[in-house]
């Protein structure tokens, strides 16, 4: 996966000697270098009155930042939205990095943590959030260590007096990643997705206008802030502004995480940030978003990657995982991984979903694909089904049967 470039050898030499190879700490800014730089001077003078929220929502709303956790809604309308709620208002941040493929909020977290808390905490403060929560990845355990030693240097500097800051631990639930089981689980419950409305930027955690962000999204708040929302939209490529956080994996010479313009195609990702093709292997398609964002073929190598841009072709950017296929892989058998996930982790709520992603897997072990009965049962999953889970869970099915019809259809 390529993400093991930030432990230092001689950590990691440790860590395989204690075999605690899974909590390797990475060698992350703290909140002095934080400082010795310039950081929490932002906070410091927002909370002093020096710049008011409507300004600094305003400068967010012209970077045209989306959300990075996948949906892309705009984080500065967001801000105005829940700001436009009556209080108590509450902060929720998404740090259950769960989607397969993606590993770019853990790369910011492990190299930069009190960019995001800033971040989280202007955030707060701009919207009159009086509490916050960071839902973190269980699977991060050392990223639970580190935050929870500088969240209580920051609490002891100060800096959270108008929002205290909770840290809690996810289950390993990939459901949870949703928004609404998200709060739900906060909330000591099952994590069952919501139905929707209401939106939880009017009813969110414990009942309460709820803003909830994406880890990344509250990361890059400082910087879009203090350079000047120009310095942000001015990036970009294609005709999209700003840039996006590639997790790149599969068959490139240097995967990992990429900062990249976003809009740029895959064939520049591949070949100006990831060295070209590993070596042997060309490229037969790749997958955009995760696991929820459909696989597409080489032949659509030039076109943009962005939020909305690949939906005219049943496909999504989601959390910006991109995940490269050569001619080593079987777009059959990618499919039918892809959807076994799905038919592991869906909550079971309801029936289109529970069913049609177990039915499915049935389809898909047998054989020869059956394209009308896949069809079918696709739209059926799609539209009726509660969640993004589930409407999204048919998207590798239906971009294999549209864009590799020949290898699908054989009886092999
Ligand atoms: Fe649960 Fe799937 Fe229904 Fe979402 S679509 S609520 S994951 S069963």
């Amino acid at each position: 996966h390529g993400h093991v470039d930030h432990a230092t050898p001689a950590a990691v030499q440790e860590a395989v000697a204690t075999g605690r190879t899974h909590a390797v700490e990475p060698d992350y800014r703290g909140l002095e270098a934080y400082r010795a730089e310039g950081g929490y001077a932002l906070l410091e003078a927002c909370l002093a009155g020096e710049h008011s929220p409507e300004h600094v929502i305003g400068l967010l709303s012209d970077s045209g930042l989306r959300g990075l956790g996948g949906a892309g809604f705009p984080a500065g309308r967001k801000w105005a939205i829940v700001r436009e709620e009556a209080g108590p208002r509450y902060l929720t941040v998404n740090a259950d990095e769960g989607e397969p493929g993606t590993f770019k909020d853990r790369h910011y977290l492990e190299r930069d943590p009190h960019r995001f808390l800033e971040g989280l905490l202007i955030a707060a403060w701009a919207v009159g959030c009086e509490r916050a929560w960071i839902y973190l990845r269980d699977e991060y355990p050392a990223i639970r260590t580190l935050l929870t030693r500088e969240l209580a240097l920051v609490a002891g500097a100060g800096l959270t007096a108008h929002c205290p800051i909770e840290l809690r631990r996810g289950a390993g639930a990939y459901i949870c990643g949703e928004e609404s089981a998200m709060l739900e689980s906060l909330e000591g419950k099952r994590g069952y997705p919501r139905h929707k409305p209401p939106y939880i930027a009017s009813v969110g955690l414990f009942g309460r206008p709820t803003l909830n962000h994406n880890v990344e999204t509250l990361f890059w708040v400082r910087d879009i802030v203090e350079r000047g929302p120009a310095w942000f939209s001015g990036q970009g490529r294609h005709g999209s502004k700003g840039f996006r956080s590639f997790s790149v994996s599969g068959r490139v010479r240097e995967p990992g995480v990429k900062l990249a313009p976003a809009g740029i195609t895959v064939r520049e990702l591949i070949d100006e940030f990831c060295g070209g093709m590993a070596e042997g292997h060309t490229l037969k398609g790749y997958l955009p978003g995760g696991a929820s964002g459909g696989i597409l073929p080489a032949s659509m190598a030039d076109h943009p990657l962005d939020f909305g841009l690949l939906e005219k072709h049943g496909a999504l950017i989601g959390s910006a995982a991109v995940i490269v296929l050569s001619q080593a892989d079987d777009i059959r058998a990618a499919t039918l991984n892809l959807m076994r996930f799905f038919e592991d982790e869906s909550c079971g709520q309801c029936t289109p979903c529970r069913n049609g992603t177990e039915k499915a897997v049935q389809l898909l072990s047998s054989g020869r694909w059956d394209r009308p009965l896949l069809e079918e049962l696709s739209r059926v999953m799609a539209d009726a089904s509660i969640c993004g889970l589930g409407q999204a869970a048919p998207n590798p099915i239906l971009t294999a049967l549209r864009f590799f019809p020949d290898e699908v259809a054989s009886d092999k």
